[in-house]
């Protein structure tokens, strides 16, 4: 089994995350570029997720909560409170910026993942919006086992989040003593990640914070939880567009990126997130020399 291993990484303020998406062998799953996982933190006594107003271009932010609260803001006026079980999805297009913290009082535990969509070359140039789902659709795959479609399709059922590519992403939990099989579309890769208890796969045990990659061509998954398990399936084509992705920008070429990077600097382009207590991120330099397309391994 191919393991995509996560880099620990700090967020500002505290969040620390583990990073399983990119990597150099798999820069991308299908279209999904990017996914962290946090936590579960005790928050009790810190201010939680703190993530300043900060500008996307060319993606679709996904936030998934395992447990607490979130408060998203955005460019568009939007603000809107998250917790487990609801999607946040958030179509970048030309240009957003969003801030996102945990609210004032908070639940004590916070655990979640954060992912991101590359949108392809005939959308990422248009508007952009937000969606909040709060009542996703939830299959029974077998006896104990349920699986909540977050974007696309599971077993015939199909969420209402917009996405603009073939793509599915899936949070399932199985009870304890549980076994299934999840069919796959074969003509996408994906990869599984283990968010609560432990699971076997194929025979092969996987412990809670790993991620694997499946290559195109499966029809199913066979999956047996000795006690209660939760796992995050993403999926999708593979994605043959050449990414170059800098900061929390995802585009095409070096200027791209630079032009995202001074209009954000400048005020133009990203209307400004109003109500966040998280000061503005800080904005790094970008590196000498062209950025470089990633490729898919
Ligand atoms: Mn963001």
């Amino acid at each position: 089994m191919d393991p995509l291993r996560p880099r620990h990484r700090a967020l500002a303020q505290g969040t620390e995350v583990d990073r399983y998406l990119p990597t150099r062998q798999h820069p991308t799953v299908g279209p999904w570029c990017f996914l962290d996982r946090y936590g579960p933190d005790d928050v009790t006594s810190s201010d939680g997720m703190q993530v300043g107003p900060h500008p996307h271009i060319g993606l679709q932010t996904v936030t998934w909560l395992l447990e607490g609260e979130v408060v998203h803001r955005d460019g568009l006026g939007t603000t809107q409170t998250i917790v487990p079980g609801q999607l946040n999805l958030m179509t970048s297009g030309h240009g957003i910026a969003h801030a996102e913290e945990s609210p004032v009082p908070h639940p004590r535990w916070l655990h979640g993942v954060q992912l991101w969509v590359a949108l392809p070359d005939a959308v990422r140039e248009g508007p952009p919006a937000f969606e909040h789902h709060a009542d996703l659709p939830v299959v029974e795959l077998g006896p104990s086992v349920r699986a909540t479609v977050v974007v696309g399709e599971v077993g015939g059922t199909r969420s209402p989040a917009i996405v603009h590519s073939p793509i599915m992403g899936a949070d399932i939990r199985l009870d304890p003593v549980a076994t299934v099989s999840m069919p796959l579309d074969r003509v996408f890769e994906h990869a599984l990640l283990v968010l609560e208890g432990d699971v076997v796969l194929d025979g092969e045990g996987l412990a809670l914070g790993t991620c694997v990659y499946l290559a195109a061509g499966r029809t199913e998954i066979a999956l047996q939880a000795a006690s209660v398990a939760r796992l995050l399936v993403i999926g999708g084509e593979p994605f043959t567009e050449p990414l170059v992705m800098w900061w929390n920008f995802v585009g095409r070429s070096t200027e791209e990126i630079a032009a995202a990077r001074s209009d954000w600097l400048e005020g133009t382009r990203f209307a400004p997130v109003h109500g966040a207590s998280t000061p503005v991120m800080s904005v790094p330099d970008l590196p000498p020399g062209r950025l470089l397309p990633r490729r898919a391994g």
